[in-house]
This record gives structure tokens, C-alpha cells and sequence, in this order.
């Protein structure tokens, strides 16, 4: 790639991310999910092997639920309830959280799955990629880079984000301030083989304090410090001889005889920006705040930067973010980094002090045997307590700002989620508990309006669940109160506009003069991102599906007989749009499987299903598959998108046909598609689609088809009354009536045939699968949603 330095040159990508830790990889996944074209930077080649943190909190335990990460770390990660306050014991257990605890997951466990994650969500990650430089104007970003081969090149972005650690190259670049403190006294830490002391819990000796615990693979963590030994300022770090020494200093025992893995040393350093943004360029993670690692909260203060951040810049660069939204980053998560690193402070100082912090570790502990105490350190230290700016003093209302407890929801009839489930596209959530309560079907309505950003949810709850005690909550995409029942419905249509921006209507009236998404169009893939990526780059996603989002990217979509026919064109045309598809089919697994095959091919997501509609249980069998691999592939079993294509001809004359074919044609055509849609109902999400397909026989006679014809006339009788019965959730319904359509049957390689059903059309021309796709992708689409109830005739002018 030579490099974009014209101004009014396209972006080569919408944001730059600079730095492929945990911290750069969640970003870069939560910037997707939103939509947002990202390519993150990472100066090495290889991902380093250092797990410098293992502890996940309760808060980023839940935040990894609601993006189904939990499932991909695998088996539920050891966790140990025993937590503390600068090395005095204190119960992380009975913080109000399914995730309550400290989890041990080993940082590069952690990465992997973040990077496997965001690349298949599409973001690319570019290995030996150093920045070297960094501009900005007022429109744009230029990153200066050179590779590990040694190539220089420029990347201009809309943003740029520094998740590139403590010694932060773009807060550097971009002359960030970061006032604070140097280190003054440090943790010697090594990961030691071959050594057999006993496990020690923040062991204070007269001279200073020792940690040692002994990992299943028989590896020895110790941790020193030599009370009163000041920090070090190192340019390298320390030698195994220097523990060694220190440890014998304070233990008395020696591990000299033990093979040192990894050595190293940290102070309590105390740094924080004084900006979390300047202009296009913002910072986050360690780049952003430098604290001592104390207990682990200095990666999980940096995930929870970048599940604030993300949603934020990705409706930003999308054009669609509400005036200052993205400024509440910095508001929001300086305050938090501010309360953080003071717990930190004051841990370490209780921590590395000696003799002289004797009197206020007793005073401390006496404190820490009552509940209040321990629950409020506990809510800091686990992220939960954690509330965002501006709630500060609101202390009539406990939820604001809050995070919303995780909790299970029932939709349905045996349709059990939960809270972190329904998060897990990204939108924004209005859950209804009390949906009989005065005002409220106003409030669904009204919200029904945000439906492109925000998803309506009726749903059951435990009556000591938050949501249940709350009647009714506004939650963001990061899972955080926006508002709550008690606040009036004036207030949430506040909250509404202020973090999701105008309604959809008033937006698209107001378009003309409406921001333009600063990059949005002008965005173009970087060249070079065909080449040879180094390991670690988005191999999982081809690039046909990288190079634009679709208008359905995250949404799911059913396509009943799509094997083959116009449901395999309508399966295809929904999977280039972003929809993860589920092909389903009756008999013809091979034509099903290269349906599927031919998606994944071109970069989209699909999985087949089978199931023979007509028969009995037909229904159960369909939604057992569809659930299953949408729970695989998704982690929910939602969808966004159900249609109603398979079905039978009778192809006989009214004499001959009967009673047998008649219950048959029905079964197949009319009775399963109602039943689906029921049994539909339980997990399509608000706003969602139903599309069925028809027959221009419901409007012209065949008199071989009056069977066949009366089953697809019930059929556009059924979307009728669906459309008014859920037109509150934002759902519509319609029917797509095709003309005689090349299905690649025996008829259509008889010319004289093809010939006498072409003259039947307006354009005189058999229809071909891709046209009636086109129009269920229109009323899959986002662009339909003024159309419900209706008929569209997709017949290519039959008979007209
Ligand atoms: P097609 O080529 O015959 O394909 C039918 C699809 O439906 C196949 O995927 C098939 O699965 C599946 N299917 C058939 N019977 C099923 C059953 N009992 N249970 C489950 N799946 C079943 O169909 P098409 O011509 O594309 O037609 C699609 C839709 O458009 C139909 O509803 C049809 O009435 C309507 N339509 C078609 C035309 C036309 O000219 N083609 C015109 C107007 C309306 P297997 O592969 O496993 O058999």
C-alpha cells in the first residue's frame, strides 16, 4: 500500500485501533458489532506469551456473557471467592452477580479468544504494524506505520484509539497530558519452575511481605517486596538473581535452584490522562491510566474502557450518535479510572507499607468483619459498584448509571433468556416487566421508534430480579441503566434521544441536513488487506463479506426450503446482506449442504436444518434444529427473520384432486407456515421480519392449481392479521407473490414452454430466482419498515 496523504482521498478504514491486547481486540470486536470498519495495529509479530494478569472480575465476567465470550474461554474458569484489600482478607463472593468472584483465566487464553472473536465479527488484525507517526484534522486521522518487514505506510482513519499500554506510542504522538506519580516502591514477580515452598497469601515477615502459589502445572508465582526498598528505575527487567536475593532477604528460604520462566517488576506508579480524547484520537486501557496491577483490576478497568468506548464510536463513525455521545467516554470512564486508581493507592499503601501502616491495616481489618464494608470494597474491586458519570449524587435512584444485574427473562411460553443473552447483538434494550401497568404499551410504542437501535422486550422476570423491580428499564448496548420506570416516561424518551439519537422517522425527515458520518462514506479497504496478513489476521472472513456491512448485518434469518429454488436465491441474497442463515430443507440434504457451502464460500454464515413440514411434530423438529445451531453459531436462539417459502404444487384438475393432495397442499403451504410463525413468535425479536411466499395464483386462475391457489390465499390471509397483531413489536409481516419462476425444473429446458410462460409476463421473460430474492431482501431490510399486511405482487407483470 504506497499511502494516503490527499485529503479528499477515501479512508482506507473507519477507526484505527493501535494495540491487539484484551483491551485493543474487545474494542475492535465491540466497533464491529456496531458496525464500524475497524483494522487494528499491533507492533509484534507474535502475541506474547506473558500472562501478566489471570483474574477476571464479576463485571467483566458479565460483560463477557453479553457477548457469548464466556462459551468460547470453554468450561467455566476456576474461581476463587477469596479476594482482598491491600493483602487483608476480604470475601469477593457476595457481590450481587452471577459472576461474583475471581475468575482465573490467564491473559493469553483471554486475548485468543478476543482475537478469534473480533476477526470473525471482521476486524482486521495486523501483526507487526508499528506506529511510528501520528496526525489529525478536523476530519481525519493519519497514521503513519512501518511494518516488520520494514515497509513504511499511511492509514487514514476517521478515529484512532491508543490501547497500546502503559508506555502508550499514540499518547506520545498525540502529546497526550498524563500527570502523576512515578513508582516508589515495586513487587519483584517471577512464574518459577522446579521450586517447592509453601503457597503464602500476602505473608508479611518483619521485613517485608512475600506471595507464592503454586499453579496446576507446577509452575510457582512469587511476588516480593522488601519493606522500605524504594523502585528501581529500570530499563530492563530484573535478573532472577535479584529475587532471588530479595526473597532470601524477607523469607529466609532459597529458590535459587528453581528455573526462572518469566521475571519481572512492578511499582505503584500512578498515571491518568487528563483527557480520555483529544479530537479524533482517544485512549484507553493502560495507555489511558497506569496504575499498580493490584488485585487485577487493572485489565478488567481496561476491558470495561472498551466496552463503554465501542458502541459509542461505532454509532459515531455510523453517523447515528447523538450530539456528545461520544464525549460521555471520557466523562464516564476518567471518573471511574479516578475512583479505581484511588482503591489502588490506597491498597498499595497498605500493601507495601511496613511497621508504619501496622495500626491502620488493624483498624482496617476490624472493618472489613462488617458486611457493609466488605460489600461496598467489594463492588469497587469487581466492577459492579461501578457507576457512570453524572449519577453521582443521585442517590434516590441507585440504579442510575448502574449497571443492570444479569437476570433470567421469560418471553415466552418455555422461552427462557436472560439479560446478558438479549445484549448480545449489540442494540440497546427496553425491557417491560409490568406490560399491563398504565402507560406502558404508550412507552413500547414510542420506543418502537428506536426499533433499528433498540429492541423492545416483554418479558417475565423473579420478583427480586432488578428488572422486575425496576417495571420497566432502558438499558445501553455496555449493559448500563439509561433510565427506569421511576423516572417518568418523559424521561426515557430523554434517555432515548440522548444515547441512542432522534427516532428513526424524524431522523430520515431531518436526513438532509443531518451530520454527515464523518468516513462513513467515504471509506475505503486499505489495499494491502488482500495480501499475505501475518499471523493472527481476520483469515476467518473472506473478503467479499469484509469489504461492506450489509443491511442485515447480526441478524439471524430462517429460510424454510431454501435447498433449492427461489428459497436457496432468497438464503443466498440474505447472507450477502450479513444475516447468519438457517437453510432448511426435506429431503435434499446434498442441495442443502451446498447451499450452505456456496454461502460460506463467499464469506457469509449459514447452517442447514432438516425437517418435513406437513408431518407430524413438523414444527417442534424445525425450531429443535434452528435453536440448536442458532445457539452454536450465536450463542441465543433468536431471530430477526422468518421465511415462509417451502411448498408443494398440486398440478391436477379440480376433478382429480383429492381429499388426500387437498389435506396434503395444506399441510405443507397454509398449516405449517401458521404454526411457524407461532412457534416463531417465542424468539423473534422486536422488530423483526415475516415474509411468505405466495403465488401470483391468488390473483390470476389456473384451474390445475385451485388447490394449491387456496392455500396460498389463506396464506396472504394469515400475514394480514399477524401484521395488526404484531405491528406494537415493530414485526411485520407480508406475502411476496412470484410469476412462473425458473426453479431449475424439467419445464424450464423446454424451450417451447419457457417460451408460451415468458409471453404470460409484462417483460416477456420467465422470472428468475434472484428477482423474488431482491424483494424479500427489500422487506427484510430495515428500508420496509413502513410496509406491513401487504401483497407484493413480484410476478414480472403477469397478466396484466
Ligand atoms: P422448489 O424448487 O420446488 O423447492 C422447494 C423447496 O421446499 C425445497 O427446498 C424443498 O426441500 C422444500 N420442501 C418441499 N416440500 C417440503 C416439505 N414438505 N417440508 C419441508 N420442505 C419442503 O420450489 P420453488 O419453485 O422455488 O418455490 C418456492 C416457493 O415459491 C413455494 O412456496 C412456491 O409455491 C412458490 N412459488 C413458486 C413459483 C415458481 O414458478 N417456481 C411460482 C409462484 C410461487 P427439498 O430440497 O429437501 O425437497
Amino acid at each position: 500500500m504506497s499511502g494516503t496523504t490527499d485529503p479528499r482521498a477515501p479512508l482506507d478504514t473507519q477507526v484505527v485501533v493501535v494495540g491487539a491486547g484484551p483491551v485493543g481486540l474487545l474494542l475492535a470486536g465491540e466497533l464491529r458489532l456496531g458496525g464500524a470498519d475497524v483494522v487494528v495495529l499491533e507492533r509484534l509479530t507474535e502475541p506474547s506469551q506473558e500472562s501478566r494478569a489471570t483474574t477476571l472480575h464479576a463485571r467483566t465476567m458479565e460483560l463477557f456473557d453479553q457477548r457469548g465470550l464466556l462459551d468460547r474461554i470453554g468450561p467455566m474458569p476456576p474461581c476463587d471467592p477469596r479476594g482482598h484489600f491491600g493483602g487483608i482478607p476480604m470475601d469477593l463472593g457476595g457481590v450481587d452477580s452471577a459472576y461474583a468472584g475471581q475468575w482465573k483465566v490467564p491473559q493469553t487464553r483471554t486475548r485468543e479468544v478476543l482475537l478469534e472473536w473480533a476477526t470473525e465479527l471482521g476486524a482486521e488484525v495486523r501483526a507487526g504494524h508499528e506506529l511510528v507517526a501520528l496526525t489529525q484534522d478536523g476530519d481525519r486521522v493519519l497514521a503513519g506505520v512501518r511494518t516488520a518487514e520494514g515497509r513504511t505506510l499511511r492509514i487514514g482513519c476517521a478515529y484512532l484509539v491508543g490501547c497500546d499500554g502503559e508506555d502508550s506510542t499514540v499518547r506520545r504522538l498525540a502529546a497526550f497530558a498524563f500527570p502523576g506519580v512515578d513508582a516508589t516502591r515495586e513487587l519483584l514477580r517471577a512464574d518459577v519452575a522446579g521450586i517447592d515452598i509453601p503457597d503464602r497469601r500476602f505473608e508479611r515477615f518483619p521485613d517485608g511481605l512475600a506471595i507464592a502459589g503454586r499453579r496446576p502445572d507446577g509452575v510457582t508465582r512469587v511476588m516480593v517486596h522488601r519493606f522500605g526498598r524504594p523502585a528501581v528505575r529500570r530499563t530492563a527487567e530484573p535478573e532472577f538473581a535479584e529475587v532471588v536475593a530479595v526473597w532470601r532477604e524477607v523469607t529466609g528460604e532459597d529458590i535459587g535452584s528453581g528455573t526462572p520462566l518469566w521475571v519481572n517488576a512492578f511499582g505503584d506508579a500512578r498515571r491518568q490522562a487528563d483527557r480520555y480524547r483529544m479530537g479524533r484520537v482517544l485512549l484507553a486501557g493502560d495507555a489511558a491510566h497506569v496504575q499498580m496491577p493490584v488485585g487485577g483490576q487493572a485489565l478488567n478497568l481496561g476491558l470495561q474502557d472498551a466496552a463503554n468506548l465501542g458502541w459509542k464510536l461505532a454509532a459515531e463513525v455510523a453517523g447515528r450518535a447523538p450530539e456528545r455521545l461520544l464525549d460521555t467516554y471520557h466523562e464516564e470512564r476518567h471518573a471511574v479510572g479516578r475512583q479505581v486508581l484511588d482503591n489502588i493507592a490506597a491498597q498499595s499503601a497498605v500493601l507495601l507499607g511496613g511497621g508504619e501502616v501496622s495500626a491502620l491495616r488493624t483498624v482496617l481489618a476490624e472493618l472489613l468483619r462488617h458486611d457493609s464494608a466488605v460489600r461496598q470494597l467489594a463492588g469497587r474491586i469487581s466492577g459492579v459498584d461501578l457507576r457512570s458519570a453524572g449519577a453521582a449524587g443521585a442517590s434516590d435512584r441507585p440504579w442510575s448509571g448502574a449497571r443492570l444485574a444479569p437476570a433470567e427473562l421469560v418471553t415466552g411460553p418455555g422461552a427462557v433468556t436472560s439479560t446478558t443473552q438479549l445484549l448480545r447483538a449489540g442494540s440497546g434494550l427496553l425491557i417491560d416487566t409490568d406490560p399491563d401497568a398504565p402507560g406502558h404499551a404508550e412507552l413500547r410504542a414510542q420506543a418502537a421508534l428506536w426499533a433499528d437501535r433498540v429492541r423492545v422486550v416483554v418479558a417475565g422476570a423473579a420478583p427480586d430480579s432488578e428488572p422486575a423491580r425496576l417495571g420497566a428499564v432502558l438499558v445501553r448496548p455496555d449493559g448500563h441503566i439509561a433510565w427506569a420506570r421511576a423516572e417518568g416516561p418523559a424521561a426515557a424518551l430523554d434517555a432515548l434521544r440522548r444515547w441512542f439519537g432522534a427516532p428513526r422517522a424524524l431522523d430520515t425527515v431531518a436526513g438532509a441536513k443531518g451530520r454527515a458520518a464523518p468516513g462513513g462514506a467515504r471509506t475505503a479497504r486499505p489495499a494491502e488487506r488482500t495480501a499475505a496478513g501475518p499471523a493472527g489476521t481476520s483469515a476467518h472472513v473472506p473478503p467479499s463479506r469484509r469489504q461492506k456491512m450489509g443491511t442485515l448485518e447480526n441478524k439471524t434469518a430462517l429460510v424454510t426450503g431454501s435447498s433449492r429454488g427461489i428459497g436457496r436465491a432468497v438464503a443466498e441474497r440474505l447472507a450477502a446482506e450479513g444475516a447468519l442463515v438457517v437453510v432448511h430443507y426435506a429431503r435434499n440434504k446434498e442441495a442443502a449442504e451446498d447451499t450452505v457451502s456456496g454461502i460460506r464460500a463467499g464469506g457469509g454464515r449459514a447452517f442447514a436444518v432438516r425437517a418435513t413440514l406437513g408431518a407430524a411434530g413438523d414444527v417442534d423438529a424445525l425450531f429443535d434444529g434452528v435453536e440448536e445451531g442458532l445457539k452454536e453459531h450465536t450463542g441465543g436462539v433468536e431471530l430477526d427473520i422468518v421465511v415462509n417459502n417451502a411448498g408443494i404444487m398440486g398440478g391436477v384438475s379440480p376433478e382429480d384432486t383429492t381429499p388426500e393432495l387437498f389435506d396434503r397442499l395444506v399441510a405443507v403451504n397454509a398449516k405449517a407456515p401458521f404454526f411457524i410463525v407461532q412457534r416463531a413468535l417465542r424468539t423473534l425479536r422486536d422488530g423483526g421480519r415475516i415474509i411468505n411466499i405466495t403465488s401470483g395464483l391468488t390473483r390470476f386462475a389456473n384451474p390445475e392449481e385451485i388447490a394449491y391457489a387456496m392455500t396460498k390465499g389463506a396464506v396472504e390471509t394469515m400475514a394480514r392479521h399477524y401484521a395488526k397483531h404484531l405491528a406494537g413489536r415493530g414485526i411485520t409481516v407480508n406475502s411476496v407473490a412470484p410469476g412462473v419462476t425458473n426453479n431449475g425444473g424439467e419445464i424450464f429446458d423446454d424451450p417451447q414452454a419457457v417460451q408460451f410462460m415468458a409471453q404470460l409476463s409484462a417483460f416477456n421473460r420467465v422470472g428468475e430466482p434472484s428477482d423474488i430474492a431482491d424483494v424479500v431482501a427489500f422487506l427484510a431490510s430495515d428500508a420496509s419498515r413502513w410496509i406491513t399486511g401487504a401483497f407484493v405482487d413480484a410476478t414480472g407483470g403477469t397478466l396484466l
